[in-house]
């Protein structure tokens, strides 16, 4: 794994979250995205090489939506980005761990992610994330 892309970040309200963590960053919200197929809009903030996504879901059965009812706001996932995300789920199924989508989906901020199952990683769910080429 190259680095922390990112680290997501489950809030009740974007509205209400955006000027916090822009305060607290002290950077703007450079992207919000809304990603359909999760039901959860999303909002990015640079901070050096690493990023803050925030995440709010858009229906009560949304994953965050769910999250957010059993413990709260709070951090809700790490993010790593890898060059390869095909070798990476390999490498990490051959040494036991296990995923909760093992087939690499678009997600949000044009990468292509994978989730590690939190009962396989000390109870942290952790994302693969790849960049999206333009020639893919
Ligand atoms: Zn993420």
């Amino acid at each position: 794994m190259e680095k922390i892309e990112h680290i997501g970040i489950a809030v009740q309200s974007l509205n209400k979250s955006i000027p916090l963590f822009e305060k607290l960053l002290g950077t703007e919200c450079y992207k919000t995205e809304e990603i359909l197929s999760e039901m959860v809009n999303t909002a990015f903030f640079k901070t050096g090489d690493s990023k803050v996504e925030l995440l709010e879901g858009t229906e009560e059965n949304s994953v965050i939506s769910r999250f957010i009812a059993k413990k709260g706001e709070g951090i809700h996932h790490i993010a790593f980005g890898v060059e390869n995300i095909e070798e990476e789920i390999n490498r990490l199924k051959l040494s036991g761990f296990e995923f909760i989508n093992d087939v690499p989906k678009k997600g949000a901020d044009n990468k292509l992610v994978c989730f590690l199952h939190p009962k396989t990683t000390n109870g942290i769910l952790v994302e693969l994330c790849q960049e999206i080429n333009a020639e893919n």
